[in-house]
């Protein structure tokens, strides 16, 4: 299972290794906290005569937007594999200090444990072995739907299975592992270079070598290179969130991305089924996991 806060995130965060335990049987779910109500268009062509946004204003956009983003979100997850999406039900509080945080519906004004509660009762009827979701150190991109991901999903992986906490929401049950999704800047590095070799140029500007280098929190590399695809695929499904031409999404075309850097890279946050790897020696999010099962049952 894993959490993102807005529909287009799992599409740009983790979609390669979802896709390919999704293919190896696993049963897969994505949790989705906001509908993206303050997504902008992101994709100009989508301006031009004969398309869905020719001639609206920006009011009407942003109605249009909303409208859309829906049946973007169920083709990204169609084009992931997901077993099932569901939506946590809050509303986007838009970028930092903006207006729509104090919106009441929205996801930074939910009570903290009414938020976690409506997640541990998903976690519970889902009984998901690993927990992905976002890491603690989100200055990279501060989004506060973003932090509450975090937040809740944290409370959510320490309370599913106390039977003291909500018990209206179905039987305890505790996941066996949580995960953190890594911004990797190796990652960026190799596609830098890949494009810098075959281009002379790349898209990613000085803020993106500022990003806080988490690397070295990395302990899990998940071999993707048949599942690049996935990511792809999913972008290109939120089509006003992401455009088509857009070098920073797609300079490297997925053959080249699988020759360049096969791997997503992941941060095991807690382990009830063994150690948590000091280097980057995992390969497996079910690593502990499989042998569990199969050892006890
Ligand atoms: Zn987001």
């Amino acid at each position: 299972m894993t959490v993102h806060a807005h529909p287009d995130d799992e599409a740009s965060k983790g979609a390669p290794t979802l896709a390919r335990y999704h293919a190896e049987g696993v049963r897969t779910v994505l949790v989705c906290c906001t509908g993206g109500e303050e997504g902008d268009l992101q994709n100009p062509s989508l301006r031009e005569p004969g398309q869905p946004f020719h001639g609206l204003t920006a009011e009407e956009e942003k109605v249009k937007v909303a409208e859309l983003r829906p049946g973007e979100l169920a083709a990204s997850a169609a084009a992931i594999g997901f077993d099932e999406v569901v939506m946590l039900g809050y509303r986007d509080s838009g970028m930092a200090d903006s207006p729509p945080n104090e919106h009441p519906d929205s996801f930074h004004q939910a009570d903290l444990d009414e938020a976690v509660g409506r997640l541990v009762g998903i976690v519970r009827r889902v009984r998901p072995q690993v927990l992905l979701t976002y890491n603690d150190d989100q200055t990279g991109y501060p989004h506060p739907d973003h932090l509450k991901v975090h937040d809740i999903s944290v409370l959510a992986f320490e309370r599913a299975g106390d039977p003291d906490w909500y018990p209206e929401l179905g039987a305890p049950f505790q996941p066996s592992k949580l995960y953190y999704s890594a911004w990797s800047r190796r990652r960026m590095v190799a596609v830098h270079e890949a494009l810098l070799a075959r281009d002379g140029k790349a898209p990613f500007d000085d803020a993106w070598f500022e990003r806080p280098d988490m690397d070295h929190r990395i302990t899990t590399r998940i071999e993707i290179a048949d599942f690049q695809h996935a990511r792809s695929d999913a972008l290109r499904a939120h089509a006003t969130q992401v455009d088509p031409n857009e070098g920073f999404w797609f300079a490297l075309a997925d053959d080249e991305l699988r020759q360049v850097y096969p791997w997503e890279d992941w941060i095991l946050a807690r382990s009830l089924v063994g150690p948590i790897p000091d280097d980057d020696s995992e390969r497996d999010l079910f690593a502990g996991v499989r042998t569990s099962v199969g050892s006890d049952r």
